[in-house]
């Protein structure tokens, strides 16, 4: 099951829409908050607050902020490459 987000930032809160696993066709808009705090009209989540639709927002959250770590690191390791380049023109 993936979530589709509609709204909002990568990594943070927003809206998605997560497909219904017993009805095809059907899906379901999930607003995600933060960890553990989210909201889907499905009835499955009025019974439990929480959800398997909750649960797909979440996870697409986490791989959103996975992704962003990811791309910010690589991000530092090209200016660490930048500044030690930029050290040995000068000493050579
Ligand atoms: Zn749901």
């Amino acid at each position: 099951m993936s979530a589709v987000r509609v709204t909002g930032h990568p990594g943070g809160a927003g809206d998605f829409v997560v497909a219904s696993a017993s009805v095809p066709g059907r899906a379901w808009c999930v607003t995600w908050v933060s960890e553990g705090a989210a909201w889907c009209p499905c009835p499955g989540f009025g019974w439990r607050r929480w959800c398997r639709h909750a649960r797909a927002a979440q996870e697409a959250v986490v791989a959103e902020a996975r992704a962003l770590t990811a791309a910010g690191t690589t991000g530092s390791r090209q200016a660490a490459a930048d500044a030690l380049a930029a050290l040995e023109e000068m000493f050579s």
